[in-house]
């Protein structure tokens, strides 16, 4: 199957590129997003999807749902295309776990739909080890706080630090995310920002160390724990390069593949090489799922690797009793 090229767009006022028709934010607002605001603020917690800027806020917290984003809000790496804040990590918060767990709680008391929960950090290269064990710590406060939910930690490669994963995957979340991000090429290519630095995608990451993880945890996690992926295209790759990473990411046993449009959050970061018409996403999926056998690929414009994440795994699970 070839890629259809999309044309690229002119740049907006700001420098950066203007967004085509069908990619469409629903602006935050009402009852439900005032509240989750509150309960984050008054819980001193962090989401994910307010440091990454994430397009899908407004539809996510109006229905009552958000990614937590943990050991603080300060990431000791410098990845191109995200909007999180860089430098050196403060302390490490041993009560950071009780307090996500009473989140958690307070969600699924406003709203009874609310049965996965998803946890992300920054990347702590600092504290690999105590890192590892708060993840493990914030897995097991929020199963006994709320028992019954599934859990979905979405975590860093802990530099590939063997103690560090086992720790997490011995908690046994429903599902163990790393995001692979990008093809292997461009993970230190650098890359021109329109304010004029180089960057480049994933420059203090390493392709194949990602992958061991994700091998790690569909190799020795608990059987039902699944193991899920992402990438965001957009960032100068070609379609075989793609392909070759979907294939990788089937290599190492990922249960879930995510495949999500880059947006660029600011003219300091990576531009868009282009963007891909929703059909191309289509075709992504039918090529992942059925060429390169992933169980299930979750594609669009604006799927994030937690974007409607307990519909991903009820999709899994539809597509394994069909056998499609
Ligand atoms: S897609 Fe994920 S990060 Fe974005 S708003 Fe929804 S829950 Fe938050």
């Amino acid at each position: 199957m070839r890629s259809v090229i999309t044309e690229t767009q002119a740049p907006g006022r700001a420098g950066i590129r203007k967004k085509p028709e069908w990619i469409k934010a629903k602006i935050p607002s009402g009852q439900n997003y005032m509240s989750l605001r509150g309960l984050v603020r008054e819980l001193g917690l962090h989401t994910v999807c307010e440091e990454a800027k994430c397009p899908n806020i407004g539809e996510c917290w109006g229905a009552g749902t958000l990614t937590f984003m943990i050991l603080g809000d300060v990431c000791t790496r410098s990845c191109g295309f995200c909007h999180v804040k860089t430098g050196k990590g403060g302390e490490l918060d041993w009560e950071e776990p009780a307090r996500v767990a009473k989140a958690v709680e307070e969600l699924q008391k406003n709203n009874a739909l609310v049965t996965h929960v998803v946890i992300t950090s920054v990347n702590r290269d600092d504290r690999n080890h105590e890192s590892a064990c708060i993840f493990a710590q914030t897995v097991n406060e929020v199963r006994s706080k709320v028992p019954g939910i599934k859990i979905e930690v979405l975590i860093p490669d802990f530099k590939g630090e063997a103690e560090a994963i086992e720790k997490v995957i011995e908690s046994s979340p429903d599902v163990l995310n790393h995001n692979i991000e990008t093809v292997p090429r461009l993970y230190s290519l650098p890359q021109k920002t329109q304010s004029g630095r180089t960057r480049s995608v994933r420059p203090q990451a390493v392709y194949q160390r990602s992958l061991e993880l994700l091998s790690m945890s569909a190799g020795r996690g608990n059987p039902a724990m699944l193991t899920k992926s992402g990438i965001m295209v957009g960032l100068g790759e070609s379609y075989e390069e793609i392909i070759e990473t979907l294939t990788d990411l089937k290599c190492a046993g990922c249960d879930i593949v995510t495949i999500g449009q880059y947006l660029q959050p600011t003219v300091d970061h990576i531009p868009v090489s282009r963007f891909y018409h929703p059909v191309e996403f289509e075709s992504l999926k039918n090529y992942g799922e059925k060429i390169v056998g992933i169980p299930h690929v979750e594609a669009g414009p604006l799927v994030r690797s937690s974007y409607h994440a307990e519909k991903q795994v009820l999709e899994l699970s539809r597509n394994m009793m069909t056998g499609t």
